[in-house]
């Protein structure tokens, strides 16, 4: 990674930077088994993790390069069954390079109450609104479960899909895994004080606060 450029687009190290970040679902838990899907875009060809194919295994040559219509273009294995959904928030979101998605436990357990990610904690922000929304559910690998996704993802990177998990896009795809652990750390301490009591929201100005200063935070802006 420090050799090169996180945002560079070259072939063979877009394949190597979705294989980390696949393999750090793995390692982490954030996504159990074979759970879950990363993406990296380069121009209008999608480099995906293949379907079913556990993630501890991974080679950069089984990363599947697809077109957006979801041709295959080189790859070991079939793509990802979630490729629409990768596809879909690409187009709607020019600004993403890398994207995902993610079964992991505190998300997904507000995601099947079908509850969104409210305001509770100003980190809300990071994901460029005032919630963390869930979209509704529609079936796994569907068109309708990729249109719900773009629609939840309205001027925010990051959602929840009801009664399946959650999904994150960034600028590239180091920053998509980053956001999709915020979610699920958002989603742990969201669920752990419910326990306790239902919390106070932060208002709507204040939170307008937070994504604005969010849009200039940390080194990159
Ligand atoms: P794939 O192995 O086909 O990517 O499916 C995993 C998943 O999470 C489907 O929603
Ligand atoms: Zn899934």
């Amino acid at each position: 990674m420090a050799e090169r450029d996180a945002g560079g687009t070259d072939e063979a190290w877009l394949r190597q930077r979705v294989v980390d970040a696949a393999q750090d679902l793995a390692r982490t838990g954030l996504s159990p088994n074979m759970s879950g899907n990363v993406s990296a875009r380069a121009g209008d060809r999608i480099f995906i993790t293949p379907s079913g194919v556990p993630y501890t295994d991974l080679l950069p040559a089984d990363i599947a390069e697809i077109a957006f219509d979801g041709r295959i273009l080189s790859g070991t294995f079939p793509p990802s069954s979630e490729w629409r959904m990768h596809a879909a928030i690409y187009a709607a979101h020019p600004e993403a390079g890398g994207i995902v998605h993610a079964h992991s436990d505190f998300a997904t357990v507000l995601a099947v109450l079908k509850r969104e990610i409210p305001p509770f904690h100003y980190m809300v922000a990071v994901a460029g609104g005032r919630d963390i929304p869930c979209a509704p559910y529609a079936t796994f690998g569907s068109a309708e479960l990729a249109a719900h996704a773009v629609a939840a993802l309205d001027a925010r990177r990051a959602c929840l899909l009801a009664h399946h998990g959650q999904i994150a896009f960034g600028r590239t795809v180091e920053d998509a895994l980053h956001l999709a652990h915020e979610v699920e750390t958002l989603a742990a301490q969201y669920c752990r004080a419910l326990q306790l009591c239902e919390p106070d929201l932060l208002s709507d100005d204040e939170m307008a606060v937070n994504v604005e200063k969010f849009r200039t935070y940390g080194p990159r802006g």
